[in-house]
């Protein structure tokens, strides 16, 4: 067997292979078309009986390319690149789910996951219902039903910084006979790769660390292989019985370990089109070359100004699972032994109006709705994402009125601590 490269090797190396006289880069196939010497040939690529490309819509080999070096380290058989993180967490449930089906997910998620799930699925016929990560697996299965298809959870939640026990959520995933589907967004596979803790599929928004640079928005969903469906037969009849709208083929049948991303390739993104550009996936992949090295950066200067903030007199709290009082610390050790993220957040006494001075007091953390870039960044939810809600409510979402959002870049750790300083100074 071939021996398998370390990771930052796959960052430089992974997917792109040239041959004698190709391009060293990744080239960008801006192409939507492709050319075949035979009406038979293309024929056979139709019917799923050759591997091809016919049409971007479905595949794209720029695409294919960054697919193939996130599978690669996330130690998976398959992935695909989707147009942004939402629709990898679209695909990734709606590739196993139809109407009637129902979800079980952790509560602390995505935002826009969580709008996902509680208002759009259930327009669709698809229920989900949350449960606390942290609660006893026993209270955990209470929550499933015959109709229940998969479970849900982040590895590290945005923005609560929470961090999944996967194992716990493999177990009960496995004993209620559906796949375990993780979002890995926060840690990257640099600091945690989900399937060797037994989820079955990992779903990214690569606009956050894997680009890094803030430039593309895009996700990927890669399949460990693992899942057996045929063990369920009835409970997945999308994977393990005939496909119409392809001459009937039965795609664990056709495809084994490939099934579930082949499915979701050819049907969905045949049907639903939400491709990542090829110009998007190349900015990608430039970002996924350096992964393993911002990674560790962006968690070490967190770590720091964590500490620093953790002693500062007018700080109230600090939430950052890498701090040995967090309530996650122990499950970090366990997951995330190299680091967790570059998120944190924080609260400064005196409220919100001394949160908006601090904000307000910044020069280069500038103030911007995203994280995970290499530019530090901050955001006030109470005066940003969260404004309609009044204090009393924003206490209710679980936001509190001083909190703010810190994403820390991978400028040097000293300009950063003295940019903060000021503006606490100012707070
Ligand atoms: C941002 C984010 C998403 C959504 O990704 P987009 O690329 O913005 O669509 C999903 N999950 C997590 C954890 C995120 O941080």
């Amino acid at each position: 067997m071939e021996k398998k490269n370390k990771q930052g090797t796959i960052c430089v190396q992974g997917g792109w292979k040239p041959k004698n006289g190709e391009p060293r880069v990744l080239p960008i196939y801006q192409s939507t078309t492709y050319k075949y010497e035979t009406s038979e040939q293309m024929a056979r690529l139709f019917d799923l009986e050759e591997a091809g490309y016919f049409y971007t819509r479905l595949q794209n080999p720029t695409n294919d390319c960054v697919a193939a070096k996130i599978a690669e380290l996330e130690g998976g058989t398959s992935a695909m690149l989707t147009s942004s993180g939402q629709a990898a967490s679209f695909f990734a449930i709606f590739n196993i789910c139809s109407a009637g089906d129902h979800v079980v997910s952790a509560a602390t998620i995505y935002g826009g996951t969580f709008n996902l799930f509680e208002v759009t699925f259930k327009k669709m016929g698809i229920e989900v219902t949350f449960v606390d990560q942290d609660a006893s697996e026993e209270e955990i299965e209470k929550a499933f039903r015959p109709t229940t298809k998969a479970l849900f959870g982040e590895t590290i939640a945005n923005p609560a910084i929470s961090v999944l026990d996967i194992e716990k959520f493999a177990r009960i995933a496995h004993r209620q006979g559906v796949p375990l589907i993780v979002d890995n967004t926060f840690p990257t596979p640099i600091n945690c790769r989900p399937f060797e803790w037994g989820a079955d599929i990992v779903t990214h928004s690569t606009t956050k660390y894997m680009d890094g640079h803030a430039t593309a928005v895009g996700g990927a969903i890669v399949d460990s292989g693992n899942f057996d469906w045929d063990k369920y037969k009835d409970k997945y009849p999308g994977l393990t019985t005939p496909d119409d709208s392809y001459h009937g083929v039965t795609y664990t049948e056709r495809f084994g370990k490939n099934a579930y991303i082949t499915k979701a390739t050819v049907q969905l993104m045949r049907d639903l089109g939400s491709i990542q550009s090829p110009q998007n996936a190349f900015l990608l992949n430039l970002g996924l070359e350096t992964l393993h090295l911002r990674v560790p950066r962006h968690c070490e200067n967190a770590l720091k100004v964590a500490q620093y903030l953790e002693k500062h007199p007018k700080v109230s709290w600090v939430n950052y699972c890498g701090l040995p009082d967090n309530k996650y610390y122990e499950l970090a050790q366990k997951y995330l032994p190299n680091g967790s993220c570059g998120v944190l957040s924080f609260g400064i006494k005196g409220g919100r109006e001394n949160s908006i001075r601090f904000m307000d007091s910044l020069k280069f953390v500038a103030i911007v709705t995203h994280v995970a870039d290499a530019r530090s960044c901050v955001l006030h939810p109470a005066s940003h994402t969260h404004r309609q809600l009044t204090d009393q409510q924003l206490i209710e979402a679980g936001v509190a009125p001083d909190l703010i959002r810190f994403s820390v870049g991978i400028e040097d750790i000293e300009d950063i601590i003295t940019d903060v300083e000021q503006a606490l100074e100012k707070a």
